[in-house]
């Protein structure tokens, strides 16, 4: 085979749409699980912007990312994409969703037939000897091909597990920044589950990073957009402050002593209850001068310690560093013929497609690459 790509994901799936002649290999029993969840299971596959207001939303070696999304813009994914059958709707704020609103309908119209595919069984280790690459698998068989794409994506856990692509991209001298969720819920500390569930507008501070939008409460933690994007700068363990409300209890006590504190900030009464405990039953006229700091404190600077939850992580931070790979084609550096593409590679991005607008774009500029 001329090429083989080791993992069916998006990018993998991608590429082998552009490149008829190249083999999937997929660890797991079929390709595309995670690509037919993602956006809720409606695949949010780009962002309708332009290049320069994509890259505001990506992490890492930016010159090198802005090499890749020229290559292959929004524009271009939705066209391959129609050219696929996968009509494209564009919502308000830019996101791309498939008309038919279903991830699946994109997973199959990037699946290769059986032929062109190798499920349950994963790569877990190569070597090139010669002009030859050698992949052996996990059930014991040995494949050979001029070019092999390292496409497994960035679970930490195949790295320790399996040998998975990480480590095979390591054996060939290639270096791995450690991988640490991104986009991912924060688990706190100061836990707020008795609110699980609830729906509140937040102001987030973790480091120097800022931002306020939208937010779910869990039941160890937060979670919702603003905290997925934020997510990516706090540090495991750090503090970060957490403002609900900016209500001024003084001046709410002179205007209605007798308002239950509950009643009087416009919050939801579990997620009052859950921040400022007992006082929430309180009348607003029989608060002493801790309670009224506490309950400031705790509705417009709640500091908490705070950890992304590694297991809920859309995304992870980290993987084989950009600069050891030729900007523009994807090709390694260090060992001609070996590609990587996805989320292997040390890029980040926000919610809202960039992720697989990443992982196309890489697909597309190794496919030009391979068909030279
Ligand atoms: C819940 C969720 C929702 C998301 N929603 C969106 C969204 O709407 N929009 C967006 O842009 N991004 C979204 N993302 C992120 C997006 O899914 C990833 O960025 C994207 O899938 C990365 O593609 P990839 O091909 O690099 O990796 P993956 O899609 O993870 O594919 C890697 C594949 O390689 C296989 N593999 C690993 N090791 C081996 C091995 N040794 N041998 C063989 N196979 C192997 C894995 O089983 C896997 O199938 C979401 C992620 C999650 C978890």
């Amino acid at each position: 085979m001329r090429t083989l790509i080791i993992g069916g994901g998006a990018a993998g799936l991608y590429l082998s749409s552009l490149v008829p002649e190249s083999l999937i290999i997929e660890k797991d029993g079929r390709c595309g699980r995670k690509l037919s969840i993602t956006g809720g299971g409606r695949c949010n596959f780009t962002h309708a912007s332009t290049v320069p207001e994509l890259l505001e939303h990506y992490n890492g070696n930016i010159p090198f990312i802005r090499k890749i999304l020229y290559s292959h813009t929004p524009e271009d994914i939705m066209r391959h994409m129609e050219k696929l059958g996968i009509k494209a709707i564009t919502e308000e704020d830019g996101r791309v969703f498939p008309s038919s609103m279903n991830a699946g309908d994109v997973v199959n119209a990037l699946m290769p037939d059986e032929s062109r595919l190798i499920t349950g069984t994963g790569a877990v280790r190569a070597e090139k000897n010669g002009d030859v690459f050698h992949v052996y698998l996990s059930d014991g068989r040995m494949l050979e091909s001029d070019t092999l794409v390292i496409a497994s994506g960035c679970s930490a856990q195949n790295d320790i597990y399996d040998g998975s692509g990480v480590s095979i991209l390591r054996s060939f001298g290639h270096t791995i920044t450690p991988f640490r969720p991104a986009l991912a819920p924060l688990n706190l500390e100061r836990k707020l589950g008795k609110a699980e569930g609830t729906s509140v507008r937040v102001r987030i501070k973790a480091g120097k990073k800022e931002a306020e939008g939208d937010a779910v409460i869990t039941r160890n933690g937060i979670s919702g957009p603003v905290i997925l994007n934020i997510s990516r700068h706090v540090e495991p363990g750090s503090m970060i402050t957490l403002s609900f409300a900016d209500t001024d209890i003084r001046s709410l006590r002179e205007k209605e002593p007798r308002k239950a504190v509950k009643n009087a900030i416009s919050l939801p009464e579990r997620l009052v209850h859950a921040l400022v405990g007992d006082a929430a039953d309180m009348k607003l006229g029989n608060l002493s001068k801790a309670d009224e700091r506490m309950i400031t404190e705790n509705l417009t600077a709640f500091r908490t310690k705070a950890w992304p939850s590694a297991g809920a992580a859309m995304t992870e931070k980290g993987g084989a560093v950009l600069s050891e790979f030729k900007a523009g084609t994807l090709e390694s550096k260090i060992v001609p013929g070996l590609y990587a593409a996805g989320d292997v590679l040390d890029v980040d991005a926000d919610t809202g497609g960039y992720n697989l607008t990443w992982a196309f774009a890489c697909a597309w500029c190794i496919s030009e690459s391979l068909m030279l």
